[in-house]
């Protein structure tokens, strides 16, 4: 099976720079950048995508729902990306 890492991107907030492990971690990711934002008035309209750009799956993205609610989980970031290799993150 094909290793596959998440990300979060987002058109105002761009993208977090990181590679994800689990989709737990960029879910948890994507809260935090909320929660920063908030903080300053504003949102964050990140996103969980997959590393390489593809939209998720529906089981992915039941993943996503199940996860959201946690506050519980371990932040698991594998690498820092460039951004910019992907015009898709701007
Ligand atoms: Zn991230």
């Amino acid at each position: 099976m094909k290793k596959v890492s998440y990300t979060t991107t987002g058109s105002v907030r761009g993208c977090c720079g990181h590679k994800h492990r689990t989709i737990a971690s960029a879910v948890k990711c994507v809260h935090e950048d909320s929660v920063g934002c908030a903080r300053q008035g504003g949102y964050s309209d990140r996103y969980v995508i997959r590393h390489d750009g593809s939209e998720l799956s529906a089981e992915e993205h039941d993943q996503v729902d199940s996860i959201n609610g946690f506050t519980d989980f371990t932040q698991e970031i594998e690498s820092m990306i460039n951004c910019r290799k992907n015009p898709r993150f701007y």
